[in-house]
């Protein structure tokens, strides 16, 4: 099989995230064959101002990395007039609906705020779906006692609401949204409805949401495969291939998040407190090829689609 390049439009790294330096960085991004392109989070900091952050991540980058860059940027505590001055043609927005504890949690009223603020600009914002009250009721329900209870207390309805909320204000605002690592084929639908009145609304979906389902939270060091939104069930995997091979998703991206083993291992028997997020961009192009080309699931050029020609032009432009 010809071998193909690609982009990888979310991935973190060189960073620290909930307090731990990410296990990869810009030199690592180099070393990984055929990949030409990244979407890169920058995190606002307490006492580490984006702007700041974002300079020091680009020399970093610029002495390690010689591909494409865009740069996702969270503001915590900037606002739009601080943060205007950042928006380039390789920096676009980062928001998420949930994660109180690490201070990134936004209401969908103060989600509208921005796209109110930012109507003349619009630099596109990437929102992590996952309903924040939601979680917290499901979370009430269910004590985090093992790796699997993550499911459970991250229902796909949780994502399915805050998409459908995030869609709204998308609609009403005609702002450009990119729903980041959809796992729920609720969800595809939806977005997929709202993509007739608002045609700058793009999502992804993640490899593993495609190829792995729960029942990696069960067996041995399943603590290892704790992310969010989590595994789904192997009917709700099946159903989102289906989605995929019928055009509802515009690129597949891995949100790698790689902690070292050392800091994903050291509570295993506390699930609550290991870190969240696994490794994927190293695997990326190979297990896509191998679960669903070589499997007859989707074409190579159509895979090409997904992981070259879509994220490249959304990793070149902000909007
Ligand atoms: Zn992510």
């Amino acid at each position: 099989m010809q071998e193909i390049s690609f982009y990888d439009f979310h991935v973190h790294v060189g960073e620290r995230i909930a307090g731990y330096v990410l296990r990869d960085g810009f030199a690592d991004l180099a070393r990984i064959p055929g990949l030409k392109g990244v979407g890169v989070f920058v995190t606002e900091e307490p006492g580490y101002s984006l702007k700041e952050k974002l300079q020091d991540m680009r020399k970093d980058a610029l002495q390690s990395f010689p591909g494409e860059i865009l740069w996702h940027l969270t503001p915590v505590q900037t606002e739009v007039g601080e943060l205007i001055p950042l928006l380039s043609e390789d920096t676009d927005l980062k928001f998420y609906t949930t994660y109180k504890d690490a201070g990134l949690y936004r209401s969908y009223k103060e989600l509208e705020r921005w796209m109110q603020e930012l109507s003349d600009l619009k630099p596109r914002m990437l929102v992590h779906c996952e309903d924040n009250e939601t979680i917290e009721t499901y979370s009430a329900k269910v004590p985090f006692h093992k790796p699997h209870d993550h499911c459970l207390r991250h229902p796909e309805l949780a994502e399915n609401i805050a998409v459908e909320k995030l869609l709204d204000l998308a609609v009403m605002h005609n702002y450009p949204v990119h729903i980041v690592h959809v796992s729920s084929p609720r969800s595809a639908q939806l977005i997929h409805q709202a993509k007739h009145h608002n045609p700058y609304i793009t999502c992804e979906t993640a490899p593993h949401y495609l190829l792995l389902n729960e029942d990696r939270l069960k067996g041995e060091n399943a603590h290892r495969w704790i992310c969010s939104p989590p595994l789904r069930s192997e009917k709700s995997r099946g159903e989102l291939l289906e989605l995929l091979q019928d055009g509802y998703f515009d690129i597949i991206a891995t949100d790698h998040c790689a902690f070292t083993m050392q800091d994903k291992d050291r509570y295993k028997d506390e699930p609550q407190k290991v870190p969240c997020g696994i490794a994927g961009i190293g695997t990326m192009r190979q297990s896509l090829i191998d679960g669903l080309v070589q499997t007859g699931k989707i074409s190579l050029d159509y895979l090409t689609r997904l992981i070259h020609d879509n994220p490249a032009i959304m990793i070149r432009s902000n909007r």
